[in-house]
């Protein structure tokens, strides 16, 4: 058969350096016929000004926001400014705002807002006349497991137990380890008994932070801080799209780029051929979350930590949801792939302890594999006036209590506890699996609750098909549109009012009646689980 000694190869060569020496001279030959009738000083104008252009074209083309969606921005903002339609447009707007204002904030009958300090400090027992009539608001039965998520457990005994804990530690701050060792032997117990859930290493480590949100920013923070360090200018993010907003959030703060994975449209997992064609000279660190929020479903971690091994990037596993759950999955009898230390690739988790850790609201935990990647997450002015000033995470200060509480919570679930209370919550959740997902807690596994669910879900689906074009009212329509708005600016601007509204002191002015049944629908950070 035909084959090529190096002697054909070499004079393959030579004809092709002789090819690009031609369209070399072509192009000389071209510029300077081009140039002939012009003086030196107009060569050299157009050169400055076409360089100054090609500089100004890529400031414009490149930016951290993508072209389109700045286009999109400006066409709205120009739809906005035609008089008619602008005015109905923000005729809407309002609306949608005053709907919301009158879901949220409305109080009863004869109630009023405090403005000004009282004069005189009120004793005990009207502290507690006032707290009552404050109670009385909520309309949502969250005890008897009458929401998706948000509370994860609440019982009274646990109550009980961590109110007297914060009252032991209201005072501490691990700000200052020296005035209180002992919140800082507890934090440093709850990073280490995480890890060993977590099937970390020897060099495993981590701090506790304030909720799911911080473990997040912190683990991103660590990570640019790695990829500056590496000379990356433009550090980025590469997430499922299923990933908790709390990377965006990342991104945003941190000045980073958080580039969307599209999911495999049959399991809801991350599409990891995508991810892998994602990957830059640019990217910081890859995430996955187990389980996501929006759907339950657990990410393809063992296959992502191979990209992570291959490309040498730093690995983050968002566990703040179901974290203190899957850890106790195998023991409970539910078998899971792993997805945490053992995993090698894996660098960092976040897991929270205020969700199924049932720890109160205010602590997660984020662990590293390794020391390394924490002391990217530390914060030092070496210089600062007050002296140097090293802190491990967003906040300065700190709520001892709240560590306590969670340490005590820990220490009093132990595993066995936390085994059965993950064999409950999985069981119903199974039990409910009538096509709906919802985000099972402890409050769920109460006798009938799950029966109930059921019924209710059907009953209403019922009234809602007999009716299917009945108008939504309150947030429940504001969710509705929101998604169906093109104009993505305007939704920000409808979420800017919700934001607004939870600091409203003034009573809203229309009164309406069917604001009640969409109560549930928005919490404090817009999303109810
Ligand atoms: C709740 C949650 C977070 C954020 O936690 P917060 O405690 O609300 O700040 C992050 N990721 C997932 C998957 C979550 O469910």
């Amino acid at each position: 058969g035909p084959s090529f000694d190096t002697g054909t190869i070499r004079s393959a060569l030579e004809v092709y350096k002789e090819m690009v020496l031609l369209y070399v001279e072509e192009a000389r030959r071209f510029v300077n016929s081009q140039c002939a009738g012009l003086e030196p000083w107009q060569i050299i104008a157009t050169t400055l000004l076409s360089t100054l252009g090609a500089v100004w074209l890529k400031g414009f083309l490149f930016q951290p926001e993508s072209l389109t969606s700045r286009v999109k921005k400006q066409f709205f903002k120009i739809i906005r400014k035609i008089p008619f339609i602008g005015a109905t447009i923000q005729n809407q707007l309002n609306k949608a705002l005053d709907d919301m204002s009158m879901s949220l904030c409305t109080l009863k009958e004869g109630m009023s807002y405090t403005k000004l300090l009282p004069a005189q400090g009120l004793t005990h027992k009207q502290l507690f006349d006032k707290i009552r009539e404050y109670e009385t608001l909520s309309e949502v039965d969250w005890a008897k497991g009458k929401v998706s998520g948000a509370v994860y457990w609440g019982d009274e005994k646990l109550t009980d137990l961590l109110v007297k804990v914060y009252g032991e530690f209201a005072w501490s701050n691990p700000l200052h380890p020296d005035l209180f060792p002992g919140v800082r032997k507890m934090e440093a117990e709850v990073v280490r008994m995480t890890c060993a859930l977590f099937n970390g290493g020897p060099d495993s480590c981590g701090t506790v932070t304030s909720g799911g949100t911080e473990s997040i920013l912190m683990a991103c923070k660590a990570y640019r801080d790695m990829a500056h360090e590496r000379g990356i200018k433009h550090p980025e993010i590469i997430a499922p799209v299923s990933v908790h907003a709390a990377f965006d959030k990342a991104a945003h703060y941190f000045g980073m780029k958080l580039i969307h994975i599209p999911l495999d449209k049959k399991t809801m997992k991350v599409d990891v051929k995508a991810m892998r064609r994602a990957i830059s000279r640019n990217t910081a660190m890859l995430v996955c979350s187990a389980p996501h929020f929006p759907h339950g479903i657990m990410d393809p971690v063992i296959e992502v930590a191979k990209l992570a091994v291959k490309y040498n990037i730093p690995f983050h596993v968002d566990a703040c949801l179901g974290g203190f759950l899957i850890v106790f999955m195998e023991k409970a009898g539910f078998k899971l792939d792993p997805f945490d230390f053992r995993v090698k690739g894996v660098t960092s988790i976040s897991a929270d302890t205020h969700k199924y850790g049932y720890a109160p609201k205010g602590s997660s935990v984020v662990l590293y594999s390794d020391k390394k990647f924490r002391h990217y997450q530390y914060f030092v002015a070496p210089n600062w006036q007050g002296g140097i000033y090293a802190s491990p995470s967003m906040a300065g200060s700190r709520p001892g209590g709240i560590i306590a509480a969670c340490w005590a919570t820990m220490m009093h679930m132990g595993e066995k506890g936390y085994v059965e209370a993950t064999k409950k919550v999985v069981e119903t959740a199974r039990k409910i699996k009538a096509g709906i997902h919802i985000c099972v807690t402890m409050l769920h596994t109460q006798p009938g609750v799950a029966e109930q669910f059921i019924s209710d879900v059907k009953r209403e689906v019922a009234i809602i098909m007999k009716n299917p074009k009945e108008k939504t009212t309150g947030m429940g329509a504001i969710y509705g549109m929101a998604q169906s708005i093109p104009d993505r600016s305007m939704v920000a601007e409808v979420s800017q009012g919700f934001l607004d509204c939870l600091y409203s002191t003034e009573v809203p002015k229309i009164q309406s009646k069917h604001h009640k049944n969409h109560k549930n629908h928005l919490n404090g950070n817009s999303k109810a689980h």
